[in-house]
């Protein structure tokens, strides 16, 4: 069986990854490798961002290794929050850090009255193979709620629907998320990539 080191301390997101690649592959997460510490992210786009931590933790820990940027582009709000997702609510001074229910809230504030619900989470992931660098996308497109609905998952979750399907993330089981999410599209993209060689 391969092994593969996602550079991310993100339990949901390992635990996604592996929900998505099933048991063809063992993933590992950075405290595997006993990487404890926070890697750089100072790009402007998510192929930056991505590019960024996987050539850190390739370069410190000598591992062959992917890591993702995602984030939430919203067509009223000009594409943001973009890569400043997490931290939606930090930058604009409210709540500290990456403060999921202060996120939603500045960003239903932000389209209140708004008729353009209109979104998508994008992924990224940069796949480092000794000398070879890859980039892969995964793309859902959907549409922002009026009220956050659901308790599955994590982050925008409540509050973003998928075209196909009239449920928010949350309101989904972790399987038919996983079948139609950002990640999971860029995730099997990547396994495509790497079952080519
Ligand atoms: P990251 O770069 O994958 O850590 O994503 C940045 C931010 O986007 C996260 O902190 C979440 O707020 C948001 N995000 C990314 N993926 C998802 C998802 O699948 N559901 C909800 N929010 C997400």
């Amino acid at each position: 069986m391969r092994t593969l080191i996602m550079a991310t301390n993100n339990e949901h997101k390992l635990r996604e990854v592996r929900q998505i690649l099933g048991e063809r592959f063992v993933v590992k997460g950075l405290s595997d490798i006993g990487c404890h510490e926070d890697i750089p992210e100072t790009g402007d786009t998510f192929e930056s961002n991505a590019r960024e931590k996987a050539r850190y933790v390739h370069e410190h820990y000598g591992v062959d290794c992917f890591a993702d940027d995602s984030g939430l582009e919203v067509d009223a709000l000009g594409g943001q929050p973009g890569i400043y997702t997490a931290r939606f609510a930090a930058i604009n001074g409210y709540g500290d850090g990456h403060d999921s229910s202060a996120n939603i809230r500045l960003l239903l504030e932000r389209l209140k009255g708004e008729t353009n619900r209109r979104a998508r989470f994008r992924t990224v992931i940069c796949l480092i193979e000794g000398e070879r660098e890859r980039l892969f996308e995964g793309i859902v497109e959907g549409d922002i709620v009026t009220e956050p609905r659901g308790t599955n998952g994590f982050g925008y979750d409540p509050v973003f629907a998928p075209e196909e399907s009239g449920l928010t993330f949350s309101e989904m089981g972790p399987e038919e998320k996983n079948r139609i999410s950002h990640r999971a599209r860029a995730v099997k993209a990547l396994v495509r990539g790497l079952s080519e060689e």
